[in-house]
């Protein structure tokens, strides 16, 4: 076999349409789990209010949204044919800050300023770093308590995050879910995805590599694509090749918790995301019922897995009442979606951007070397990371 494939998330089925667009047909894709267990993961559900009426819901429990400079993404759902499920998210939606002895306005005024002076940073540090060397005690915790995506970002190269965060384009969601991705994509390529086949090793030698699987078979290929997210690449064995382990020792796991709740009432206030001083952190409107009440990542979301929901939800509540001067109960709380995933996504840790005598920088040259040895490695986000914690960031071109 020429081509094989570890993994078939979205990174592996890009792949493979690739290589069936080059009528590279000598192809198939190992894939872990029973069925395709990607994280992106869409629910439909019918919602029944308590005088009888209902309201049919859709729920991204995994990725909900993805922005139209995503080179990589955009032409797979242009060859999807998914372009017509668009919807474009308005950017005018507005904000409300929840800071202890500030308005809204002057918690966001104040944040602003204070990531103003960090951004203006040039140094090769994380976010989480510069801050704590720039900013004294009281602006670090205004700037982390306000920042409702800190614990996805804060371990990012500053200088990645500054370009990513420029570079953004228009915001879109999918009308019927993002499941459709990986559907249409597994149809296309059909009998070349194996369920249930656990790549256990990868072996090579001189040029070529032997991939086994957890069922004792045995795979000759010329070309391997490691597209496992990172927690799975990692129990992998690799045998003459040490440059594999060395790179995947380049990301850091991140956690995720997600949690949406469908209230009984709509809660009718004017802002779309409500970021703060409240144990989810971070929360977004996707209608006046239905509102996803935390949004933590890292280690505030092994937080709250480690709690019962109603704890954080209740305290979701607290806020939203004292805030906005509502009576809502848990009692007007219906149904709740909760997902928690132990390696979400990963960001590329600062031994990744160690430049070398050469100028290169360490990831770089030991990706040159991998692709060099025929193996192509989706796990870590691609480029320099400005595409971390988004699909984009698995999707490579061949
Ligand atoms: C809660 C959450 C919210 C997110 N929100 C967004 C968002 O809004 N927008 C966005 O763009 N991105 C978002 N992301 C990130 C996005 O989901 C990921 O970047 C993307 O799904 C990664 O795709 P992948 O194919 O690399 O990995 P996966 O989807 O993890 O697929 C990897 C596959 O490899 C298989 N595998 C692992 N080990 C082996 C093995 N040994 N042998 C064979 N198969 C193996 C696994 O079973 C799996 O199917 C979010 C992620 C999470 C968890």
């Amino acid at each position: 076999m020429k081509h094989l494939i570890i993994g078939g998330g979205i990174a592996g089925l890009h792949i493979a349409l690739q290589l069936l667009d080059k009528n590279e047909n000598d192809f198939l894709i190992l894939e872990k789990a029973g069925y395709n267990e990607s994280k992106i993961f869409s629910i439909k559900d019918t919602i029944k209010r308590k005088d009888g009426t209902t309201e049919e819901v859709l729920i991204e429990l995994g990725p909900s949204v993805f922005h139209d400079k995503q080179v990589e993404l955009m032409k797979l759902i242009k060859r999807l044919n998914l372009q017509n499920t668009f919807e474009f998210v308005n950017p005018k939606e507005k904000a409300y800050y929840v800071y202890p002895g500030m308005t809204s306005d002057e918690a966001k005024k104040k944040w602003r300023e204070i990531k103003k002076r960090v951004f203006e940073e040039t140094t090769n540090e994380t976010l989480e770093e510069a801050s704590k060397r720039i900013l004294n005690d009281e602006d670090y915790k205004l700037l982390k308590t306000c920042w409702g995506e800190w614990y996805e970002v804060k371990d990012d190269n500053l200088q990645v995050l500054k370009k990513s965060l420029k570079e953004e384009g228009n915001y879109i969601v999918m009308k019927g879910g993002l499941s459709q991705i990986i559907e249409k994509a597994t149809t296309l390529i059909k009998d070349k995805i194996q369920f249930n086949n656990k790549v256990i090793k990868v072996s090579y030698n001189k040029n070529n590599y032997t991939v086994y699987d957890s069922h004792n078979n045995l795979y000759n290929c010329e070309k391997i694509y490691l597209c496992a997210n990172l927690k799975g690449a990692r129990e992998i064995e690799f045998e003459g090749i040490n440059e594999v382990n060395e790179y995947l020792s380049l990301g850091k796991i991140k956690h995720c918790l997600r949690c949406y709740t469908y209230f009984n009432k709509p809660i009718n206030i004017p802002y779309k995301f409500i970021m703060g001083n409240f144990i989810g952190k971070y929360s977004i409107k996707y209608s006046d019922n239905l509102w996803l009440v935390a949004y933590p990542d890292d280690i505030l979301a092994l937080k709250l897995y480690n709690m019962r929901k109603e704890w954080f939800i209740k305290d979701w509540i607290e806020m939203v009442n004292k805030n906005f001067h509502l009576s809502l109960t848990y009692d007007d709380t219906l149904n709740k979606y909760c997902g928690y995933w132990e390696d979400a996504y990963c960001t590329l840790t600062p031994e990744f951007y160690e430049i070398n005598s050469e100028g290169i920088l360490k990831g770089e040259k030991l990706r040159n070397e991998l692709n060099s040895k025929n193996i192509l490695i989706t796990s870590l986000p691609k480029d320099k990371g400005e595409n971390t914690a988004w699909m984009e960031g698995h999707l490579l071109e061949i």
